[in-house]
């Protein structure tokens, strides 16, 4: 036990840039200075016998063997590549280690994972009202909490049993980075910051920096976890989470079936084909029919042609 714990912590700090410490260094009150120093000079020294308060600080990190860095800088770190070892990973989501499951808010979902508006969506949006109390999932430790473009109002926590979760958009943040947390704890309040256009919760899990569908795990009408463990597989990073190659993917196929066009102005221009309605090109195009009645000035019972061009 003890020769894994330093082996780990001998990789962790190899891997470690000094800065990668100032973030929790700042906002650890269990810490003395000293002892601050000390765990500082094991990220430089590789064959150094570390102490046990040294170890005991290493692994106040919520799953540092994963990840092997605590960054308070990086919102989503990319340690997919380097640190997905093998073809698939149990992630045990309730055990006497990671203690339960919360869900953060319980309204219900107003947009899934998924493409969005031109835009891949990594979350799962739900309905709350500004000032609605919003709770960790899982018990963990606060990794980012600040202001950040789209997010808006910010909290990213790392749990024991590897996921991260993240908690956009809110009025009001309510812990700091370092801060523990435990399941169903209060961490903030819903609102409408950042790239939001109502207010509601914009819910992210993921897996070494890469955003997972949280309906994967969570079942949103029964208000809890779908299983108490989780696989998964590498390859699903490439095919079913990766939302920019699945559109790109979907983009190539449809410029087979149906040519799309491009005018000087940048607005796409599709023609319609034999059993067309304004709903399968929406779909087709992910828009919607509002939008594309706005934009081509026609009704939503508009009696389409065979060949007719739409703007999208
Ligand atoms: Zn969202």
């Amino acid at each position: 036990m003890k020769k894994t714990i330093l082996h780990t912590l001998l990789l962790a700090g190899a891997m470690l840039p000094a800065w990668s410490f100032a973030g929790f260094g700042d906002n650890n009150r269990k810490l003395s200075d000293d002892k601050k120093h000390k765990k500082e000079d094991t990220t430089q020294t590789i064959n150094t016998t570390v102490a046990y308060d040294d170890v005991d600080s290493l692994l106040m990190f919520p799953s540092h063997d994963l990840y092997g860095a605590w960054d308070t800088v990086a919102c989503h770190p990319n340690l997919f590549e380097q640190q997905f070892a093998g073809d698939s990973a149990v992630v045990y989501l309730l055990d006497d280690e990671n203690c339960g499951f919360t869900m953060p808010t319980k309204g219900i979902i107003t947009s899934e994972f998924g493409w969005r508006h031109r835009r891949p969506h990594y979350g799962t949006d739900i309905a709350l009202h500004i000032g609605d109390t919003v709770g960790a999932a899982f018990d963990g430790k606060v990794r980012i909490a600040r202001y950040i473009g789209g997010y808006g109002n910010v909290i990213i926590v790392r749990h024991n049993n590897g996921l991260e979760t993240v908690y956009a958009h809110l009025s009001k943040i309510l812990v700091q980075p370092g801060d523990n947390v435990t399941n169903g704890m209060t961490i903030g309040l819903g609102g409408n910051t950042g790239r939001s256009f109502g207010s509601h919760l914009h819910f992210e899990i993921r897996y070494l920096g890469k955003a997972i569908d949280t309906e994967d795990l969570v079942d949103y009408e029964k208000q809890e976890l779908k299983n108490t463990s989780f696989v998964l597989y590498k390859s699903d990073f490439g095919a079913k989470y990766d939302l920019r190659s699945i559109h790109a993917h979907q983009i190539a196929s449809k410029s087979h079936a149906a040519p799309v066009y491009k005018n000087a102005g940048g607005t796409h221009l599709v023609f319609v084909k034999k059993g067309d309605t304004l709903e399968k090109i929406a779909r087709r195009n992910h828009t919607t029919i509002a939008a594309l009645c706005k934009k081509n000035g026609i009704s939503k019972n508009k009696v389409l042609r065979l060949g007719q061009k739409l703007k999208v």
